[in-house]
């Protein structure tokens, strides 16, 4: 751990921390609280005579997986079931490809897909939908557009659905004409949306962490009071676990594959990670091209690493994610400080 500490700027590693202290001491706070009512209510304590149930599934493009306490199979299975289906129908609401678990999303309306078919025309969609993308556009707006759901050609022009390619760069500046968050127009109330003609609307940065966020929902619903769920960079704690003591969540280390950059204590909190280390390729040249693109030039953002955010909203974590990212190390932790709500970590080499 000293080691990998040393790889960070003093005010990094102070402002990180201070995040652990902040973090550690909310989690344990909770988990003392609900310790206490736990050994109130039951004198077996500490939710023990809880089982654990866990699954592991395929959806938008990630493997997720989930882990729950629950008091009987029932339960556990339920939940877990409800929770899956849950990343399946937002799957289906906000992918831009046709894909096993999304199969029939062509052929709906009011979804992405939809949406990105009918471009140039005003068009009625799924209210949640609209929902999301108008927190979209106020994030669009807040980041001075380096959170940008309308990359979506440009993303298409690299390919890194299929391993990735270096676009042809009148191509690049062709499609680059038909983004902005500007382009879309939400007809309040009714939801209703134009998109200018030929934009094509990207949700990745955010879909997995609105996912997660209403899948933890719903097992709350459920009554399920620890979880751990996984969506690639996206993980929630649901509660702490159920000893008392809080979930540790390890941020990858983004060029040691098998080393953490931290192992962080937290209940009730998301933590989410962009990086460029998450989808990428290498050019014959030895370059690294990655997924996280810089709405300005429609290459790859080049000034950071890996960003890590942790709050209370994994939908707000992921968007925030992947602007940081974009505006880099030395922007990014100035423009953070707008959001108190969430702390977070940038990696330097
Ligand atoms: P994340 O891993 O959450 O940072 O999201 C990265 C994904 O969001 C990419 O795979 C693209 O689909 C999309 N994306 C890339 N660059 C941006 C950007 N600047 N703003 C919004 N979405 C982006
Ligand atoms: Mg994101």
């Amino acid at each position: 751990m000293e080691f990998k500490m040393r790889r960070l700027n003093i005010r990094q590693l102070s402002f990180k921390l201070g995040i652990k202290i902040l973090n550690k001491s909310r989690a344990i706070n909770k988990c003392l609280i609900a310790l206490l009512f736990v050994l109130l209510i039951f004198s077996g304590g500490c939710g023990l005579n809880l089982k654990p149930y866990s699954r592991e599934f395929f959806a938008m493009d990630t493997l997720i997986t989930i882990e729950l306490y629950a008091k009987n199979d029932a339960l556990g299975s339920l939940a877990l079931n409800k929770a899956e289906e849950e990343f399946y129908r937002i799957a289906r609401l906000t992918t831009r490809f046709s894909s096993p678990d999304t199969a029939n999303t062509k052929e709906e309306t009011g979804n992405l897909q939809f949406i990105n078919a009918n471009t140039g025309r005003e068009v009625e969609i799924d209210p949640e939908l609209w929902y999301l993308l108008s927190r979209c556009r106020i994030w669009g707006e807040r980041t001075n557009g380096a959170f940008d759901i309308s990359l979506g050609a440009v993303s298409d022009l690299w390919d890194f659905q299929h391993g990735g390619q270096i676009p042809d760069k009148e191509e690049l500046a062709e499609v680059l004409e038909k983004t902005g968050f500007e382009k879309v127009f939400l007809v309040r109330d009714v939801n209703r949306v134009l998109i200018e003609p030929g934009v094509s609307l990207d949700l990745g940065a955010m879909a997995k962490g609105y996912a997660t966020d209403k899948a933890a929902q719903i097992l709350r619903e459920l009554g399920i009071k620890h979880a751990l769920i996984n969506a690639g960079g996206n993980v929630y704690t649901l509660g702490c676990q159920p000893t008392g003591e809080p979930w540790r969540v390890g941020i990858k280390h983004p060029r040691k594959a098998d080393e953490y950059l931290e192992i962080l204590e937290a209940a009730d909190t998301a933590i989410v990670t962009s990086g460029d280390y998450q989808r990428n390729f290498i050019s014959d040249e030895g370059i690294l091209y990655h997924h996280i693109l810089n709405p300005e030039t429609g290459f790859p953002a080049t000034e950071s690493i890996s960003v890590t955010v942790i709050g209370p909203s994994s939908f707000e974590a992921d968007i925030l994610s992947t602007a940081l990212f974009v505006m880099g190390n030395k922007k990014g932790p100035e423009f953070a400080k707008n959001f108190p709500q969430f702390k977070t970590i940038f990696y330097e080499e």
